[in-house]
């Protein structure tokens, strides 16, 4: 079973189609870049994935389970709020404005989620943290505020905010591109040993020498629609 499937997928926001019959499927441990122009959908689609957009036709798959919808009764319906959000939980989004809460530490940013939805213990989500912060170049950082901190920085603790928590799969929307550029990649660089680490992913970006270095396969979206998708190595080999 893929992680994610997505399969003929349909978004329209005012009678126009964002998202026009999207195939994508994704393995496990693998990491797919989504390239296109902007306004072609790339962030639609990951924003679907992660259920943040309701969709306008066809399915998506988390582990062979449909989000979003369950069939009752020979119809298939919407799920409450709560199993929507308990599917949400399964996966980690990194957004390009790096949503971290300005009032919280970077601990409690990381720990939060941990210990609040997903009951993990203080002491086991605290050490998580300290590895996690260890791991994205942070280690001095964990009592300080977002305010304190780079742009970089705080992509950083997004980051591993958004694996603290074990999930199955990784969805960033465009995660350096409100960086400044000499911040870049150092950010690039962290996704990069994620990616390395076997996590599965999807990856939004105009970084096209990352998606080179990192992508298993890269998808091009043209008008709402997936236009070419190949491993990384014919992707790039092409006139
Ligand atoms: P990309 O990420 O490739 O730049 P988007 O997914 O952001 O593209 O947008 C795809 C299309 O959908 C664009 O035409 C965009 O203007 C439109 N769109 C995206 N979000 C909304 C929204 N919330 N309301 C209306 N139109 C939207
Ligand atoms: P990106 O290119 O990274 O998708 P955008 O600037 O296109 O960023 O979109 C930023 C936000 O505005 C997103 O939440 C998107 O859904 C929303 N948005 C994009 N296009 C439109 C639109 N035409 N009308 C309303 N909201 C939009």
């Amino acid at each position: 079973t893929p992680v994610v499937q997505v399969s003929n997928l349909r978004k329209v926001y005012h009678g126009r189609p964002a998202l026009d019959g999207v195939d994508l499927t994704v393995a496990e441990g693998e990491v797919v870049v989504v390239l296109g122009p902007s306004g072609s959908g790339k962030s639609t689609l990951v924003r679907c994935i992660d259920q943040l957009e309701k969709i306008d036709g066809g399915a998506i798959y988390l582990d062979g389970e449909l989000l979003g919808f369950a069939h009752r009764h020979g119809a298939l319906r919407p799920l409450s709020e709560d199993d929507i959000a308990a599917q949400r939980r399964r996966m980690g989004m990194v957004f390009q404005q790096f949503n971290l809460f300005p009032h919280w530490t970077v601990l409690r940013n990381i720990t939060e989620a941990a210990v609040a939805v997903h009951g993990m213990s203080k002491g086991a989500a605290r050490e998580r943290a300290e590895t996690l912060l260890e791991k994205v170049g942070l280690p001095d950082k964990a009592n300080a505020y977002p305010r304190q901190l780079s742009g970089g920085q705080q992509q950083r603790v997004a980051i591993a905010r958004s694996v603290a928590t074990r999930p199955r799969v990784l969805l960033f929307d465009e995660p350096t591109s409100a960086l400044d550029p000499e911040l870049v990649e150092e950010v690039l660089t962290v996704i990069k040993d994620l990616a390395r680490s076997g996590l599965t992913m999807v990856v939004v970006t105009h970084e096209m020498e990352f998606a080179r270095q990192v992508a298993d396969r890269c998808v091009f979206m043209v008008d709402g629609k997936v236009v070419e998708q190949n491993t990384t190595e014919e992707f790039f080999e092409q006139p």
